[in-house]
């Protein structure tokens, strides 16, 4: 994770909670690491202590205790977790460890031996009763009244919905099914009144995340629809606000969640992770789809939707990969010209079967690749964003300050993309507003623009 450049880090995504506790209210602290996912469950955490009637400080010393919600994907983020448990003991002394890096316990007290508890992730019950153990609750039925939807940890104006847990894939580089288990999808109904909920109480864009989205409902035996995903797009499409589809994977039938993008009822934005391109890597990386004709079916999805922005992560560096297969790498990227690009050079993480596989890289290749598949995704985002110089496009603004509004298109997804800042003629926008932008600047990987009308 520490190969990518800082706006492309989703793991950057950070808690922001602001709460005043009354005189004696038992107050939790939370450190949350990991991707979007991760986020969502230390929503979850903190919306059940915020009804039990906990407050929530945003700084360690005003915590009674610290929840850390670990981050477990790749050795550099379990070294990261660890950093932040050892900080969070060192600033406040009481520490609850959560998440994928709880599933290791061990680990985790072997290094820290004075945490509080560790429970793994989704243990929600579990984290609460470590909780109630270090802090007992409090709760003032008058004053201790929830929000509508709950505790945000992302702006009130846009929200992670998680729609499914797991996943029936065994990539070689991934221990994220032996962390997370099998697929798991909630049931399309619970989806969609939580989407509603969070709808009704201002939410503008619903940022739908999961281990593979477009396999969402597939675990299901008795299903009316083959693949559910389709009817649940379709419905989150028809509440008003935006939605982005995050982890999909191109199976064939993504090209029919297209025309929905195409007619607008979701954003034509996919974040499909591709991680390689050439078939005997992605043999090797054991990943769906191995075989998929995927330049055939990005055409055919550009052809339907002409303004659909494509997002990907890659992998170089994996093991066995020659410059050959390296090479065609950077000649699909050429062909492909995606949008948005993340790159990780290829770690070994404990536990995964890609550990064992023959001829690792050396250090210097991986960083050579990387450094020549950046520059060559930086100069297609570069251009681009460059055509987008003079269009009137739609974008929501997430921040006001005294120099400017720092916005989105629909082609970029809060924490991990661009962003769009108007400079002049901002004054009365507020954060959730969505208006129309002539843009009239493009750099590497943001826009500049100026409002014409909303
Ligand atoms: S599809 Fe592969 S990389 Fe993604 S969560 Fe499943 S096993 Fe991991």
């Amino acid at each position: 994770m520490s190969q990518n450049p800082p706006d492309l880090r989703p793991d950057l995504a950070r808690a922001r909670v602001t709460e005043t506790p009354r005189d004696g209210q038992p107050t939790i602290g939370m450190v949350s690491l990991g991707c979007p996912k991760a986020l969502v469950d230390s929503e979850r955490i903190l919306t059940r202590l915020r009804a039990e009637g906990y407050a929530i400080s945003p700084d360690y010393g005003g915590a009674d205790a610290v929840i850390v919600n670990t981050c477990g994907f790749l050795d550099s983020a379990k070294a990261e977790s660890l950093d932040a448990i050892g900080e969070a003991l060192n600033e406040n002394g009481r520490v609850i460890v959560t998440g994928c890096l709880g599933a290791e316990p061990e680990y985790i007290t072997g290094a820290h031996p004075k945490v509080l508890a560790v429970t793994g992730p989704h243990q929600y019950e579990q984290v609460l009763d470590a909780v109630h153990a270090a802090v007992p609750p409090a709760p003032d039925p008058f004053i201790d009244l929830m929000p509508t939807a709950g505790v945000k940890l992302t702006p009130r104006h846009y929200s992670y919905l998680k729609i499914s847990e797991g996943c029936n894939h065994t990539c070689k580089f991934c221990i994220i099914p032996d962390m997370r288990g099998k697929l798991a999808s909630r049931p399309h109904r619970a989806v969609m009144r939580e989407a509603e909920k969070l709808v009704e109480s201002g939410v503008r864009e619903l940022l739908v995340i999961s281990q593979d989205t477009s396999a969402y409902g597939t675990d299901w035996k008795d299903r009316e629809d083959k693949f559910p995903i389709l009817p649940l797009a379709r419905d989150l499409g028809s509440l008003g606000a935006w939605v982005r589809l995050h982890y999909v994977y191109p199976y064939p039938h993504v090209r029919e969640l297209v025309p929905m993008m195409a007619e607008g009822l979701i954003a034509p934005y996919l974040d499909i992770p591709f991680q390689h391109a050439h078939p005997d890597t992605l043999r090797r990386m054991a990943r769906p789809a191995a075989a998929a004709r995927t330049l055939d079916e990005i055409a055919a999805w550009r052809r339907d939707c002409p303004d659909i922005t494509l997002r990907s992560t890659f992998i170089v560096g994996y093991p066995g990969e020659t410059e050959e297969e390296f090479q065609t790498l950077l000649d699909w990227l050429d062909e492909a010209q995606l949008d948005r690009v993340g790159c990780f050079q290829y770690e070994n993480v404990e536990g995964a079967r890609s550990n064992a596989l023959p001829d690792h890289v050396p250090p210097e290749v991986k960083q050579d690749r990387w450094d020549r598949f950046m520059a060559r995704a930086q100069a297609i985002s570069e251009a681009r964003l460059a055509a987008k110089v003079g269009r009137r496009l739609p974008v929501i603004v997430d921040e006001v300050d005294e120099d400017a509004a720092t916005c989105r298109t629909m082609a970029d997804a809060p924490e991990i993309d661009g962003n769009l800042f108007i400079d002049e003629g901002f004054e009365g926008l507020a954060p959730g507003d969505v208006l129309t932008v002539e843009v009239d600047e493009a750099s590497e990987y943001d826009l500049w623009g100026r409002p014409v009308g909303s």
